[in-house]
């Protein structure tokens, strides 16, 4: 993996100033959780960055229902 890919990679964090949702625009509040996307500083809400995780990772499939 290079760089520029490992620094892209979003991680959950904790809000540490009250921002607001890059995908909704909700306000987060210090202390609640959200994606923090290294490139830009943005931040998700948790309700936005499972769809935003899912979108950016093509490759990961959601398992196949049990036959
Ligand atoms: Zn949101």
């Amino acid at each position: 993996m290079n760089d520029e890919a490992f620094a892209a990679r979003p991680s959950w964090v904790a809000a540490r100033f009250p921002t607001n949702c890059r995908g909704c625009g909700a306000p987060i509040a210090p202390g609640e959780r959200a994606v923090r996307w290294a490139r830009s500083g943005a931040l998700s809400c948790a309700i936005c960055a499972p769809a935003e995780l899912y979108a950016n990772r093509p490759a990961s499939r959601e398992p196949r229902e049990a036959a």
